[in-house]
């Protein structure tokens, strides 16, 4: 996992194990990950298939207007009663990079342009390799924030125990990582 400053979060690598005794009749975990990342991210922690339902999309992002993520998010709070979302973001991906949007349409695009203008100067003091890296990280806690705007979500959260957690995946160590504030 990085060792460069991230300011105002820090990674606490997880295992497998992370969601204990989840063996019960519904999915507990809604999972939103990306489409170009693999099951690995999810077999690193441990999870079977029968323990999570998953939504896949680009830059797996939260987008209030897209009727796919959020009929999902109702059906996994409401429906399901899942106790964890993760939004899990990876190094690597070939559609959160703080270069350009290639390929990507509006409002995936438009999200991302905003991610980077808002967080401009701390892009520009990391050295380059790790740019790409710090913009997956900051799209997930981005995305985190969308979901908590869910009123679903934000129903759920004032009712029971129903957590967000904010995962990053580093596909060539086959490692998962939580992204934590440390303060500011
Ligand atoms: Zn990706």
């Amino acid at each position: 996992m990085s060792r460069y400053n991230l300011g105002r979060y820090a990674i606490q690598p997880l295992r497998s194990g992370f969601f204990p005794a989840l063996r019960q009749r519904n999915p507990q975990v809604l999972w939103i990950g990306c489409s170009d990342s693999s099951e690995g991210e999810t077999a690193a922690l441990g999870l079977d298939p029968g323990e999570m339902i998953v939504l896949r999309n680009l830059g797996n992002m939260i987008i209030e207007n897209d009727l796919s993520c959020v009929t999902m998010l109702r059906y996994a709070v409401d429906h399901l009663d899942v106790n964890h979302i993760v939004v899990c973001g990876h190094y690597g991906c070939g559609l959160v990079k703080t270069a350009s949007n290639q390929g990507l349409e509006d409002p995936w695009s438009s999200v991302l342009d905003a991610l980077r203008c808002r967080h401009s100067s701390d892009l520009d003091r990391l050295p380059s390799p790790e740019q790409d890296r710090y913009m997956v990280l900051l799209n997930v806690m981005e995305q985190a924030r969308a979901i908590r705007r869910d009123i679903s979500v934000a129903n759920a959260m004032q009712k029971r125990d129903l957590m967000i957690h904010t995962l990053l995946y580093d596909r060539v160590h086959d490692s998962v990582g939580r992204v934590v504030e440390v303060g500011g």
